[in-house]
């Protein structure tokens, strides 16, 4: 069944998906040192800010009931959030764009022809982005916990859960998402998790890689991808954006995964 993962359509013949994909191979390369410095240095910002966050919101814990409902909501938030970026750049701009093509929109078209590479990729290489992007909402979180009175930390409680069960969600989606593509040596707790479907599930993600990618876009928990598909909202916003810009969507990740040579 793994073969339902196989893109359909044109480049039949030549190798069709996986590393020895032309595309891919050329992809790959473009990883530069660089890049995995800016990794590096994102996760380990990101993660000492996150422990620090977590001690400080469960020493107010008895301040407070724990809010339940901000908890929901900020994953809620975070699935959005994943949909919302890995459609943009699924469906939007091109590897050739100046800096930020090759950085952060090559992932996403070797992710196409290529599903099994982020198996292979390491912790600070799947996870440097996003770690990237909350660094600077915790470190925000954290300068409060450091500055604000209790009173002022009390009242800030319920948002507070809300922004550190978003950040945790959003800094963890590609962890997530590797590990609703590997089908060997998971842990239990993962399995679990993902047979719970409080994250992505593998068989509810296999979804999205039916070529052309147009739906199933969310890839934290894909708790909205059923009601986003039901609403056509994928769909409707393509069809808007195509009539305003002119632009096709899926261009240029068409374009890779014709690649033979
Ligand atoms: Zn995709
Ligand atoms: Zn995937």
């Amino acid at each position: 069944r793994a073969g339902s993962e196989q893109p359909q359509g044109p480049g039949r013949g030549a190798v069709r998906w996986g590393p020895q994909h032309a595309g891919a191979r050329e992809l790959a390369n473009l990883y530069s040192p660089g890049k995995r410095c800016q990794e590096w240095l994102s996760v380990i910002l990101c993660f000492s800010l996150m422990a620090f966050n977590f001690i400080h919101l469960l020493s107010c814990l008895f301040l407070h009931f724990f809010s339940l409902s901000s908890l929901v909501a900020g994953i809620l938030t975070a699935d959005f959030a994943s949909g919302l970026v890995h459609w943009g750049a699924d469906t939007w701009g091109s590897v050739d764009l100046p800096v930020f093509g090759k950085a952060f929109i090559r992932p996403f078209r070797e992710h196409h022809i290529d599903p099994t590479a982020i198996t292979r990729h390491d912790f600070i290489e799947t996870n440097g982005d996003n770690c990237m992007l909350t660094i600077v909402p915790l470190a925000n979180m954290a300068f409060n916990f450091l500055t604000l009175s209790p009173a002022e930390i009390y009242q800030l409680y319920p948002l507070y859960c809300y922004l550190f069960a978003l950040a945790i969600f959003v800094t963890l989606t590609n962890q997530i998402h590797k590990w609703s593509h590997t089908y060997f040596g998971l842990p239990r707790w993962v399995t679990f998790l993902q047979d719970c479907h409080i994250i992505l599930p593998r068989k509810h993600h296999r979804i999205h890689h039916v070529s052309p990618h147009e739906t199933y876009f969310c890839i934290t928990t894909g708790w909205l991808n059923y009601p986003l598909e039901k609403l056509g909202f994928w769909r409707n916003l393509e069809d808007l954006i195509q009539s305003v810009t002119g632009e096709k969507p899926r261009a240029d990740d068409l374009k890779w995964a014709q690649k033979v040579k």
